[in-house]
């Protein structure tokens, strides 16, 4: 017999002729109708990350993530998250981006890629892609790590990131 399919079904179990109603816990402590429990559905959260690829010469920009966060210790392009998805307009125009450069800096700015996808066990990233276009001698990104683009591989970084560095270092694959 399918036990669980006839004799202890989740909504109705048929404790009265039961073969192991004498020692069910479940029924000696009245709670057969309320199991089992249902597990509680892991919450997923939506996120939006705007990556930003800065083409400073033979130089770009990365930091280390920290804090108790998706990727802690990997490597990522300056970044900004938002509480939804954010058009380009409203990327170039935030204090977030604008404080990045250095006064009166207006570099070159294009979107690559927008609304990918990336889904995590708990979360779910839609990120834009942005390269920005500076003057080698720029001082904007000064908080950030200046690295030769040839020792990019050199860092560890999320799949997603991968991706972005891919689309922007090889266009053509
Ligand atoms: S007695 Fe226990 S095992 Fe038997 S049907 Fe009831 S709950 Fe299920």
């Amino acid at each position: 017999m399918d036990f669980g399919a006839l004799q202890c079904t989740p909504v109705a179990p048929d404790c009265l002729f039961c073969p192991l109603n004498d020692s069910c816990v479940a029924r000696l402590k009245g709670i057969a109708g309320s199991l089992p429990v249902k597990q509680h559905k892991t919450k997923v959260t939506d996120r939006y990350f705007n990556y930003i690829y800065v083409r400073m010469g033979a130089y770009t920009f990365i930091h280390k993530r920290s804090g108790n966060d998706i990727w802690k210790n990997l490597y990522e392009p300056p970044l900004i998250e938002t509480d939804r998805e954010w058009t380009e307009e409203e990327l170039y125009a935030s204090p977030q981006f604008r404080g990045m450069l250095a006064g009166g800096e207006e570099p070159i700015v294009r979107l690559v890629r927008k609304g990918v996808k990336h889904v995590l066990s708990h979360r779910v990233i839609y990120a834009n892609f942005y390269e920005v276009i500076l003057p080698e001698n720029s001082a904007s990104f000064a908080k950030y790590q200046r690295i030769s683009v040839e020792d990019l591989h050199k860092f560890a970084v999320s799949r997603l990131v991968n991706q972005f560095f891919s689309l922007i270092l090889e266009p053509n694959n």
